[in-house]
């Protein structure tokens, strides 16, 4: 049986005549699955923005949230490596200029205030439903390696640990998980800990018909989720 809190999230997003989950909501919802998601919280004003901030600790992002914009950096909607209060004043302003000026029509809900988490490997892990088989998930490393080369693999879930294992060594740019070309080597075991609580997540919500992990920084040890989205 799955958590009420996993109810919770979904139910929320139907009473508000929603098909995604707001960023924050699809953190919420890996997180209850045990993934490794940035710390964050939504607020409405500056002042409550420098207060979260300081909890949180710097380097801050901020992101917009809004039911109009779910592509948010094309939006001018995200903004990277605020290092203190000043910053998150100046930030929170011009995310919300911005939006207003990019996308007039944009309802505006909050402001994401979220640790920023340190470079690492970019890497995307997706989901899409077939309609015959159910959901499938995708993995691949982040940037051109997804969006030009579609240098993904792809399984249908639920997977097993021997699947996620495959679904790692297959793509061709797997060498620089191992480290190739003087990048630190990835955390394979947490990439696979991740593919296999998706496909627990995915199984035990229904709900879930798109998911975009988008992209995962994965380092020496661990991994942070930097953005999340899901269509339901
Ligand atoms: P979009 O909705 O445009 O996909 P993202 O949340 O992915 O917005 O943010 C855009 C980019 O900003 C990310 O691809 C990542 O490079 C960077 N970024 C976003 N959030 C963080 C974070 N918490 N820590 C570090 N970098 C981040
Ligand atoms: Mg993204």
């Amino acid at each position: 049986m799955r958590d009420e809190a996993v109810s919770r999230i979904f139910e929320i997003a139907s009473d508000e005549d929603r098909n995604f989950l707001f960023e924050h909501e699809a953190k919420k919802l890996c997180g209850l699955y045990g993934m490794p998601v940035t710390k964050i919280k939504v607020v409405e004003t500056e002042d409550e923005a420098v207060e979260a901030a300081s909890e949180i600790g710097y380097p801050i992002v901020l992101k917009i949230v809004s039911p109009q914009v779910l592509h948010k950096s094309d939006a001018g909607g995200v903004i990277v490596n605020i290092r203190d209060a000043d910053g998150i004043r100046e930030g929170f302003n011009r995310i919300l200029k911005n939006v207003k000026a990019n996308v007039p029509e944009a309802e505006i809900t909050g402001v994401l205030v979220q640790e920023m988490a340190p470079d690492g490997t970019e890497v995307i892990v997706g989901s899409t439903k077939d309609p015959t088989f159910g959901p499938t998930i995708m993995f691949g490393l982040g940037g051109i390696f997804v969006e030009i080369l579609k240098d993904v693999s792809f399984r249908l879930a639920p997977i097993t640990r021997t699947d996620a294992e495959e679904m790692v060594r297959e793509i061709k740019a797997y060498k620089i998980l191992e480290g190739a070309r003087g990048m630190p080597p990835a955390d394979q075991e947490t990439i696979l800990d991740i593919l296999m609580r998706t496909s627990e997540m995915l199984m035990e919500c229904p709900e879930i018909e798109e998911l975009d992990m988008n992209p995962i920084l994965v380092y020496e040890k661990g991994a942070k989720i930097v953005d999340a989205r899901v269509i339901i």
